[in-house]
């Protein structure tokens, strides 16, 4: 996932960048408006991060030209500017959503990962993950190439964790996207899908986080399978 991040806030540039490369995005940082424009123009990024009070062009600017060029790259746009004047021209210049400074950077994180999954599910419904292929569609899993029969609960697991993609998530957030509000649930049943998943995929796909739940490390993280 190539991101392109225009902010020219040296500090708060070098978080974001740090933050967002941790979280498997390869990051193109560039620091006034013309240069953003001239890289978003150039159509090799996934996504963009940009901030409003930029040098030499305004983000609103750079993002009205990007949109009229036929630039289709969703758009996240960052400001100090909280009117909701500002707000709605940011999303009428399209923008695909907004966060004003300062902001949380795990909320940033997770805007973009709605925002991406907007995005591909314009597209197709296939999720990856290193040699897994995920169709949210059909529900159902290619384990390089192979299909791999799963229950329903276990998909759905799946496709929790993976939504959340190195991302921390608690027995209770787990147990609640695969049994919504069913209540009584079997004090291991997770465990019981959990190690179901990993015989079934592969072991590391899967790791446990001590007393607090479960997490996917991003492909590239992965011991290997
Ligand atoms: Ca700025």
């Amino acid at each position: 996932m190539r991101l392109l991040l225009v902010e020219d806030d040296e500090l708060l540039g070098a978080g974001i960048r740090d933050a967002l490369e941790r979280s498997r995005y390869l990051v193109e940082w560039v620091r006034d408006g013309a240069f953003g424009l001239e890289a978003l123009r150039s159509g090799s990024f996934d996504l963009a991060v940009l901030d409003l009070g930029l040098p030499r062009l305004d983000g609103m600017e750079v993002l009205r030209q990007a949109r009229e060029a036929g630039v289709r790259t969703p758009v996240l746009v960052l400001s100090a500017r909280d009117t909701t004047t500002q707000r709605i021209g940011g999303l009428d210049a399209g923008a695909d959503d907004y966060m004003v400074k300062p902001f949380d950077v795990d909320e940033l994180l997770a805007r973009l990962r709605v925002i991406e999954r907007r995005h591909r599910g314009a597209v197709d419904n296939r999720v990856g993950h290193g040699d897994l292929e995920i169709d949210t569609a059909g529900m159902s899993v290619r384990l390089r190439g192979r299909p791999v029969a799963l229950q329903r609960r276990e998909f759905l697991l799946l496709r929790k964790l993976l939504d959340h993609t190195g991302q921390v998530m608690t027995r209770q957030q787990l147990e609640e996207s695969i049994y919504g509000w069913e209540g009584d649930v079997e004090s291991n049943a997770l465990e019981v899908h959990v190690h179901n998943l990993r015989r079934k995929l592969y072991p590391s796909l899967i790791r446990t986080v001590r007393g607090v739940g479960y997490v996917v490390d991003p492909p590239a993280a992965d011991a290997g399978t």
